[in-house]
């Protein structure tokens, strides 16, 4: 998505450790018609499939989940995160390494919320070594609900995450794909 990928490059900052801030418009402050358009996109991409639930993990996940959720009619289900191990036996729960914070989390959602009956569309801002994926295919699986596939932002295609999940015959859509990025080369799109 070429506007995207403007808008990457325009206003996005290289980190250290190949971490991409885009606080201006996802993960701080959120450009809402264009997390709209966004969702638009991801809703012709997946308009083909049956879809009743959109899952996400809260906090950055949810600014584009909820447009999504709205473009299919259905409702917006996001995993929260805890610290401590929660032993409520109506949860659902899956550990998750966290690639921007170095620590563990468990990503939590209540049982009564997601059903065997469910076919889910995942949607996440990044995509890099695939854990936050994986916590949330994790959990649809506790629930035997069906992944129809996942909708991500930006995808940072040098880190595994992408191979690892498609691998497991998961569909990936990613809106952007960052093929390398460097703090003072700039970033490279696939
Ligand atoms: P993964 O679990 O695939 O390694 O990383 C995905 C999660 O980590 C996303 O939910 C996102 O919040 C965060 N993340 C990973 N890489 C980046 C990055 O370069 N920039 C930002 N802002 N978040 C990232």
């Amino acid at each position: 998505m070429e506007l995207l990928q403007q808008k990457i490059i325009d206003e996005g900052v290289v980190y250290p450790g190949k971490v991409l801030k885009v606080g201006s418009f996802l993960n701080h402050q959120i450009d809402v018609p264009f997390m709209s358009t966004l969702a638009q996109e991801f809703y012709r991409l997946y308009q083909g499939e049956t879809v009743t639930k959109i899952l996400t993990v809260e906090t950055s996940g949810i600014a584009v989940a909820y447009p999504v959720a709205e473009r299919f009619g259905v409702p917006l289900l996001f995993g929260k995160k805890s610290k401590s191990a929660n032993l409520a036996d109506n949860c659902y729960r899956a550990s998750v390494v966290s690639y921007t914070h170095g620590n563990t989390y468990e990503v939590i959602i209540e049982k009564q919320f997601l059903k065997e009956s469910d076919r889910v569309l995942l949607i996440d801002d990044f995509l890099a070594n695939g854990c936050a994926l994986e916590g949330l295919i994790a959990l649809c699986e506790q629930a035997g609900a069906k992944i129809v596939g996942a909708g991500i932002v930006i995808e940072k295609a040098f880190q595994e995450g992408g191979g690892k999940i498609r691998g497991r015959g998961i569909r990936v859509e990613s809106l952007a794909r960052i093929a390398d990025m460097d703090e003072k080369e700039g970033i490279s799109f696939l």
